[in-house]
């Protein structure tokens, strides 16, 4: 009976260990821009001590508000070093708060990186504003500068079981998928695309990928399609095919502008995913997330959360509308916390997965 009564304490122990990884995904309200920072933890080990294995930065907001919220909230979350930081593409509100102002330090000036810090980016830039030059200066001086490339895995932790790995996946940059180049030349599209994994889960980054228009009207003026170069457009969509986000999650392309859900992930028959994250500043002047593209997200039932509570309104230019029920005005960060056994919660709540497929 005693035998009997171990072998059942070693069994749930076991398998404490093996669902008590962690993997965290903190969509930080930086205003207008976007920032996500990933946080990864070990299992307990025998004395129940949990190790934090990686902490990544993927873009950094505006320069002075961008910088400043990510500081503050690294300090608040007790994180003292970033791993590796990575800007998805070279626009102001991605990788302005890596560089700062006089008066904001930026996170690469910071004491949050030092030598061993990986700084990931695409890249030679198109064309060199002050922004993107102070940028490029700036990683240049660190020694694990290193251009992203389409087709690689990055590991955050290895768990010793490949199922158990906590992953981002590299799908696209610079317009290359898996070295075929499909001559994209917008910075919106140059965006590094990314999927990070764990044990069934999925989340979908694609910094401010285009979407791909299938109709008319709302922001798509007359030109849809709206990509730069459709056949792109189609193969990031196939590409995807291989991470399915019904388990899991998106940060919306491009704060939610119009139909960037329909360029990704209502195509192709990609799966919809669980929940949605939209990253936005309360100025409307950028006029992101569109109705439009929030209109999709209700329709498909998709949980979606927003950093900001002022939305653009076509018809009023002011406000906007949302459906409370369907969906959460944060209005501040997003915490997304998902556990090795499958179990999500945004913001302490638990977001329900589809029943198993
Ligand atoms: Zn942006």
């Amino acid at each position: 009976m005693k035998k009997k009564l171990i072998l059942i304490f070693l069994l749930f122990h076991w398998l404490s260990i093996l669902f008590a990884q962690r993997l965290e995904i903190h969509q930080i309200n930086v205003g207008v821009g976007s920032a996500t920072l990933v946080v990864t933890y070990s299992p307990p080990d025998p004395n129940g001590l949990v190790i934090r294995t990686s902490a990544i930065l993927i873009d950094a907001g505006l320069p002075g508000p961008g910088s400043l919220a990510i500081r503050n909230y690294l300090n608040e979350n007790h994180i003292t070093q970033l791993t590796a930081v990575y800007a998805t593409h070279y626009d102001n509100d991605h990788i302005g708060g890596f560089v700062g102002t006089s008066t904001n330090t930026g996170i690469l000036n910071s004491s949050f990186v030092d030598q061993y810090t990986y700084v990931y980016d695409r890249g030679t830039p198109n064309s060199a504003s002050a922004t993107t030059t102070s940028y490029i200066n700036r990683a240049n001086t660190f020694t694990r500068h290193t251009t992203l490339t389409s087709g690689t895995t990055h590991s955050l932790y290895r768990s010793g079981t490949t199922t158990n790995n906590i992953n981002l996946n590299i799908v696209a940059v610079n317009g290359i998928i898996n070295g075929v180049n499909y001559n994209v030349n917008n910075e919106n599209d140059l965006s590094s695309v990314m999927v990070l994994s764990f044990n069934g889960f999925n989340f979908f980054l694609g910094g401010d990928l285009s979407g791909r228009c299938t109709t008319t009207g709302d922001g798509c003026g007359s030109s849809a399609p709206n990509f730069a170069n459709t056949d792109y457009g189609a193969a990031v969509a196939n590409e995807l095919v291989q991470y399915p986000l019904n388990r899991g999650g998106a940060l919306m392309t491009h704060h939610g502008a119009e139909n960037t859900y329909t360029g990704f992930i209502n195509s192709n028959n990609l799966s919809p995913p669980l929940f949605a994250l939209i990253s936005s500043g309360k100025q409307a002047n950028y006029q992101h997330p569109r109705q439009s593209s929030l209109n999709l997200l209700y329709a498909a039932s998709i949980v979606t959360y927003i950093t900001a509570a002022n939305l653009y309104n076509r018809a009023t230019r002011l406000g906007g509308e949302f459906d409370p029920v369907r969906g959460s005005f944060v209005n501040g960060n997003i915490v997304v916390g998902v556990d090795a056994s499958g179990t999500i919660t945004i913001n302490g709540e638990s977001v329900s997965p589809p029943n198993p497929q």
